[in-house]
């Protein structure tokens, strides 16, 4: 898991678990990793939003990134800022 694969997470997490394709910042091949581990799904849209790939935090992924700390990358948060 890197830090980036990390951030990505959270920044799922912080969106409700539901955030469009907009993960200019990681490569595919990272966040591939993140679906292979199970952390994350796919989906590709349907209709009006057809072609519009969007990610979702299955609730592995969700246990994983809850106690995560975006200020100082620790997991779980041992500095305070998180909780
Ligand atoms: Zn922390």
């Amino acid at each position: 898991m890197t830090s980036e694969q990390m951030q990505l997470l959270k920044e799922i997490q912080t969106k409700n678990g539901f955030v469009e394709w907009f993960f200019q910042h990681i490569d595919d091949s990272q966040l591939q990793q993140l679906v292979e581990a199970g952390l994350v799904e796919i989906k590709i849209g349907e209709g009006y939003v057809g072609g519009i790939k969007e990610v979702n935090l299955t609730p592995i992924g969700y246990e994983l990134i809850r106690d995560y700390c975006e200020c100082c990358e620790c997991n779980p948060c041992d500095c305070g800022f998180g909780s």
